[in-house]
């Protein structure tokens, strides 16, 4: 348990608002070719199950951009798979992230991908930042799009997610500042 510890493990490379912000041409450049993208409260919140139009016309372009993208969630299979087949994308439900088990198995799913060409979404520090940093993957933190539906052991993850930031902005100021995360939601 020690990397619960381990500041670095929390630092995200890049912080925006929602996955609409992100400069993906951008990524792209920076060699990025697999996109592991959360499903809850990144794409869409708990009460909501089918994807919007704008998620449609977002993979859309992912795909035109040439990334290879992937829905990987810690949610149950049924609600997982309904959303991933909508967009006709590949999914990996029940991740348990931030545990490396999940992203081993996305990583034998994608032999011709090394762990540089890997960018994770996603809205939790816990579960999708923690994951990212232990397989030393790129990490884009968004805004959770409605809090309000969030279970029990999502709320115990924003009560540590919340020390995590505090303490990042003490230790690491600059970074904290730079990435914007007063703002973080
Ligand atoms: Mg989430």
């Amino acid at each position: 348990m020690d990397w619960l510890f381990k500041t670095d493990y929390f630092i995200p490379d890049d912080y925006q608002k929602t996955v609409y912000d992100i400069d993906y041409a951008k990524l792209r450049d920076q060699g990025v070719k697999l996109l592991l993208i959360d499903l809850d409260n990144t794409l869409i919140s708990y009460d909501e199950t089918e994807p919007s139009d704008k998620i449609f016309k977002l993979f859309d372009d992912l795909r035109k951009l040439g990334f290879k993208s992937m829905i990987i969630s810690n949610n149950h299979k049924k609600r997982v798979s309904h959303f991933a087949s909508a967009l006709e994308v590949p999914f990996l439900a029940s991740a348990k992230k931030p545990l490396k088990l999940g992203f081993k198995k996305v990583q034998a799913m994608n032999p011709d991908i090394e762990k540089h060409e890997i960018c994770v979404i996603g809205d939790q520090f816990m579960t999708d930042v923690l994951g990212a940093k232990r397989m030393r993957y790129r990490v884009i933190v968004v805004n959770a799009i409605k809090r309000k539906a969030e279970k029990w052991f999502t709320r115990i993850n924003r009560k540590l997610e919340k020390r995590v930031l505090l303490r990042m902005k003490k230790r690491n100021h600059s970074i904290y500042q730079q990435l914007n995360l007063d703002e973080k939601r």
